[in-house]
């Protein structure tokens, strides 16, 4: 049977390596670095179980002086990183799967905190880390040389290790070689400055030196970034952007093209639609005739066809739909279009990659607990004994949590007080640029609604007597929390419940997040005068780790809302005052039910546990509904990646 997606499903020729279809999971940090290898090996692996027919490995330190750490990424310094590579490509190929790497060097951007190294670059002054006080050392020509020669010997141990792509890194302002491509950082005079044939010498040498290792087993992959829309005086796809695809065209097996830096690349629904790089890159097809991959959180089997059709893309990159859906491509290949979980472009992932750590997603609760907790995004094991759960509060935690115990064979009644599902998702969806959000929620209803194991009561507010009438088996007391403030202020609730001020509004912001910048672009839209306070020194302080703080600040300078930091909350003027201060759990009914019921009947679940992200009521919903079927590994105990002692 023919479907309009087989399109998707056609082997694409990569130099000597054939993908077998045409979802590309694109290199993305994963947080676990060189050090957790089973997570990084096992979080990828799933991908190329749920059909994605390429995975890259992230970005890749090629030497010690290439080192990025406090940033977990991965590691080819030596011999002693191999077992971990042939680990990671065994465990991919098994699926099917091509595997490729990205070797990297971060040249002005690395940090060498770990290495003790010198940073270096192509010219002397501050690495391109404001906030880091270190200087960079202009390389000579036997660094040069120093550099092509540990590039061609990561490429050698990657390619002994059985990758079949490798990457050669120009991408994200994150790369020596887009340092020396760089007119802004590049202010040598020798035959590797000056000129654009000059600058763009290391990255064409270091690509012939690549095929040379590559040879005829691997194929050799180009990551580039063609614009920086947010540097003023950055590359252009209409200048140097395209001159350099035209320059190198023929001469990798594959281009993988994106724009730079991360904060433009990984954009935010809030501020950027799916397709969103396209109109950057479309035209790199018109000059290489090798396979184009691109990026810009595409979810949508049509958005995915109809770029291969018109000619824009060859392959269709993924990091953020493959970590909200790992199974998206199998899911497209069995016509199970709904049950794709949805990136909702949140940049939750995102923000665990700044802390370090492995990486969260608000979709998709199993991401990093691959091996970690032994969890699998859509095999929940059968439960032994097959149950009646009651779930009350039908927000992200409640869903997640029915969605959960039902896959398991159980029977599931969730009740709901308002007159739709959804909780917090519904209210904060509303919100500008947050509509994608709702996925989380629709996503979780239609699942349910295919089964008649599963009912939603709406409308339904249950007292402690109603429940304990119901006569469960158990019941999960799922029923979010509240925005708290003192009368006479306002509180976030306020204005979700449709409330708006007829005077000026002034917002105090004590979360630190998205919702006070959300608020005033909300209450600015309907045509009030607003403004921003907070204690804190920066604006929307935490935004900064999902890469949207600079855009919220110029979303509410466009809305000519005034922005006041370092403001303690006592010199706000009289008048409205809309506290975005901190939430409290509502867990009075658990406590009621428990009482009526006996702890073991009953259990707290989502924001009425602890209020948190909507990423942390998914969690916990998933997380509760495996403890309460047995996972030994859904509370304090999980696998470990225990170093090494080497005596
Ligand atoms: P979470 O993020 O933990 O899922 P939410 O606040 O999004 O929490 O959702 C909690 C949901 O629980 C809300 O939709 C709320 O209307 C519902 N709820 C709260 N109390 C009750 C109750 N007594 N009976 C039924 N539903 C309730
Ligand atoms: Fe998408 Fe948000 Fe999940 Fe990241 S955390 S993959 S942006 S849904």
């Amino acid at each position: 049977m023919t479907s309009p997606y087989d399109i998707l499903f056609e082997p694409v020729k990569i130099g000597p390596v054939t993908a077998p279809n045409r979802f590309y999971a694109v290199p993305h940090a994963t947080g676990h670095g060189w050090h957790e290898p089973n997570g990084s090996i096992a979080l990828r692996a799933t991908k190329a179980e749920g059909g994605w027919g390429t995975i890259i490995n992230p970005m890749t330190e090629i030497s010690a002086d290439a080192d990025m750490g406090n940033h977990p990424l991965d590691r080819l310094w030596d011999d002693a990183d191999i077992p971990r590579h042939v680990a990671n490509v065994q465990a991919i190929k098994s699926h099917g799967a091509l595997v490729g790497i990205e070797l990297a060097h971060g040249g002005m951007r690395a940090r060498n905190y770990h290495s003790g190294l010198p940073v270096k670059g192509p010219s002397g002054g501050h690495i391109l880390r404001p906030e880091i006080p270190m200087f960079t050392r202009k390389m000579d020509k036997s660094d040069i040389a120093e550099f092509r020669e540990n590039h061609k010997a990561a490429a050698r141990r990657a390619k002994q290790a059985g990758y079949d792509i490798l990457y050669v890194y120009a991408a994200h302002d994150l790369s020596l070689l887009s340092h020396f491509l760089s007119p802004n950082n590049n202010h040598r005079t020798d035959e590797y400055g000056g000129s654009f044939e000059n600058r763009i010498r290391l990255l064409r040498e270091t690509l012939e030196d690549t095929l040379e290792i590559a040879a005829t087993d691997c194929a050799v992959a180009v990551r580039f970034s063609v614009d920086e829309p947010d540097k003023a005086n950055g590359i252009r796809h209409t200048g140097e952007g395209r001159d350099v695809i035209e320059a190198l065209a023929e001469l990798p097996d594959l281009w993988d093209i994106n724009i730079a830096g991360w904060p433009s690349d990984s954009q935010t629904a809030r501020f950027a639609d799916e397709g969103y790089q396209l109109p950057f890159m479309d035209f790199v097809k018109s000059v290489t005739t090798k396979p184009v991959v691109g990026v810009g959180r595409y979810t949508s089997p049509d958005a995915m066809v109809s770029n291969i059709r018109k000619g824009r893309l060859d392959l269709i990159g993924g990091a953020r739909p493959s970590i909200a859906d790992p199974f998206l491509p199998n899911k497209i290949r069995d016509g199970k279009i709904e049950a794709i979980r949805e990136c909702i472009g949140c940049n939750v992932c995102v923000s665990m990659d700044a802390y370090g750590v492995p990486l969260r997603c608000t979709q998709n609760p199993t991401i990093a607990e691959e091996w970690r907790r032994n969890w699998h995004p859509e095999n929940i094991p059968t439960s032994k004994t097959l149950k009646s759960y009651l779930i009350v509060g039908a927000g992200p935690a409640g869903l997640e949590c029915a969605w959960t115990l039902l896959r398991a064979g159980n029977t599931v009644t969730i009740a709901e007080a308002r007159d739709v599902a959804g909780g917090r998702i519904t209210r904060e969806s509303a919100l500008p640029g947050l509509s994608s959000w709702a996925r989380v929620r629709d996503y979780r209803t239609y699942q349910l609604g295919q089964s008649s194991n599963a009912t939603l009561y709406l409308s339904s507010a249950l007292s402690a007597s109603d429940i304990a009438e119901f006569d469960a088996d158990h019941v999960i007391i799922a029923t979010g929390s509240s925005w708290v403030a003192e009368t006479p202020m306002l509180t976030p609730d306020d204005i979700m419940d449709g409330l708006l001020p007829t005077n000026s509004v002034q917002i105090y912001d004590d979360d630190h997040f998205y919702m006070a910048s959300v608020l005033a672009e909300h209450i600015a839209l309907a045509g009030l005068d607003v403004s921003y306070t907070t204690a804190q020194p920066v604006v929307a302080g935490w935004t900064d780790f999902t890469l949207e703080q600079d855009r919220i600040i110029a979303r509410l300078n466009a809305l000519n809302v005034p922005m006041h930091v370092n403001t303690p909350f006592s010199t706000l003027q009289s008048g409205t005052v809309l506290h975005v201060g901190h939430r409290a759990p509502n867990d009075s009914l658990f406590g009621e039910t428990r009482d009526l019921l006996g702890e073991e009947n009953v259990t707290l679940c989502g924001d009425a546990l602890v209020p948190g992200t909507i990423q942390a009521a998914v969690h916990s919903g998933h997380r509760i509904a495996r403890q309460l079927l047995g996972d030994p590994l859904a509370g304090n105990t999980v696998n470990r990646e225990v170093p090494q002692i080497l005596l």
